[in-house]
């Protein structure tokens, strides 16, 4: 049996910060994966170009039972200490809209970084290893049966992320471990996914495929988002619906101002003073694309000139553009979900090093746990800042 200090299973993000943070600490450290590559969703990120962290990181961009969690671990290494790294490693980087970083060139740069960090770290990475039974020995260490060779450790981390894209090798196997452990894991949802059309909405809206709007997006909790809408053939998608899925549950309604930043009533009213013969179809075009104008809207009434419609009629109109009420058929699920929401409890860790507190030696960090980002480099600011915390712990 092979022993080392620190095993970590998981070569995503989270695991190889940690992986370098233990090495420079003296520590020997092992990372397994079963995947080919390491830090294969990063590679994917940003549309290849890794959104890496954002600007401006602050605990409410996270969904977590415990709203308090996060705070230690962002505080302690944060976003600004990473964007020191990647300027360490010359890595050229541009910001866009909401503060989001990203690389000019290729995500790739950051996994390299990751891996020449581990390397100077003295942190070993062995891909393509099938993790088999993990036990705890009575001297409290760990031992790992794998499809090569039998490791022990004296700290384990799990480093597995979540259900996301199992296509990229996404596995259950972090959510087992704990519950093996007796750690409670709170139920999970595909996070930052695009929305499926009711059958009867597919044939009126998919026709709009490829159109997008700004739009203000209302979920039932109250929690708004306002950013790009996208209509797809399978439903609806965009900066604001991904936002807004990580605050949906089955059965609930979403709100859509389409008309974000207008006054309807007044915008209405005004039209209506100075283009009284205009019909309602031209008025609309104006705002919107023609193609939505006409699926939203019934024709006899697009087709009648402003001074014909009735005031309810205009008051139903500035409601129909303000708060679009609509109910989706569901989501992409974690085919195509950025994230996992839910996951291991954050009761089950300390928020200072990510060590569970009933298991002395074990860890959780990055996405396995119950904390999801927003959409904007927040999901990898939380493996960074994890990793490192249990990195120094370890
Ligand atoms: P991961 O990075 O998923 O790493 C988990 C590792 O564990 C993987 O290497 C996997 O192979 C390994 N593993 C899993 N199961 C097993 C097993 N059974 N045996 C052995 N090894 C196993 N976030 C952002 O902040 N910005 C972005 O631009 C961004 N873009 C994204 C785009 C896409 C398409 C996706 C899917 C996600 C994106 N995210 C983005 C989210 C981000 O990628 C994750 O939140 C982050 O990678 C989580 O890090 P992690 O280390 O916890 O897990």
């Amino acid at each position: 049996m092979k022993h080392h200090d620190v095993i970590i299973i998981g070569a995503g993000a989270a695991g190889l910060m940690c992986a370098a943070t233990a090495g420079y600490r003296g520590r020997d450290v092992l990372v397994l994966d079963a995947a080919k590559q390491a830090g294969k969703k990063i590679l994917i990120s940003g549309g290849g170009r890794c959104n890496f962290t954002n600007q401006k990181v602050e605990p409410n961009n996270f969904i977590c039972g415990n709203g308090h969690f996060v705070k230690s671990a962002l505080a302690r290494y944060r976003s600004s200490d990473f964007i020191d790294l990647v300027e360490r490693h010359g890595i050229e980087y541009h910001e866009r809209d909401h503060g989001q970083l990203f690389c000019n060139d290729s995500a790739k740069e950051i996994v390299t970084m990751l891996l020449t960090e581990c390397e100077w770290a003295g942190a070993k990475v062995k891909l393509r290893t099938e993790i088999g039974k993990i036990t705890q020995a009575d001297s409290g260490k760990f031992e790992i049966a794998t499809d090569k060779d039998v490791y022990s450790c004296d700290s384990l981390v799990v480093a597995t992320g979540g259900l996301s894209m199992p296509k990229l090798g996404a596995s259950p196997l972090g959510y087992h471990l704990a519950e093996q452990f007796g750690l409670k894991v709170l139920p999970t949802y595909a996070g930052l996914v695009p929305f499926t059309w009711q059958p009867e909405q597919k044939l009126k809206f998919e026709p709009l495929s490829g159109i997008a709007v700004p739009s203000t997006i209302t979920a039932k909790d109250g929690t708004q988002f306002s950013e790009a809408l996208l209509f797809t053939h399978r439903g609806l998608s965009g900066p604001a619906i991904l936002q807004i899925s990580n605050f949906w549950k089955p059965g609930e309604t979403i709100k859509i101002n389409l008309l974000p930043g207008i006054d309807a009533r007044a915008a209405i009213e005004l039209v209506l003073a100075n283009h009284p013969k205009q019909n309602l179809r031209n008025t609309l075009g104006h705002w919107l694309p023609k193609r939505l104008v006409e699926a939203l809207f019934d024709e006899a009434l697009l087709n009648r000139a402003m001074n014909q419609l009735v005031h309810k009629e205009l008051e139903q109109l500035a409601v129909d553009l303000e708060s679009w009420e609509i109910m989706m058929n569901g989501t992409e699920g974690y085919r195509t979900a950025e994230v996992t929401l839910g996951g291991l409890d954050t009761d089950e860790l300390s928020s200072k090093t990510m060590e569970t507190k009933s298991v002395p030696g074990l860890f959780f960090i990055g996405e396995v746990m119950d904390v999801s980002g927003w959409l904007g480099g927040f999901n990898f600011q939380w493996a960074w800042s994890s990793g490192v915390a249990a990195g120094q712990a370890v």
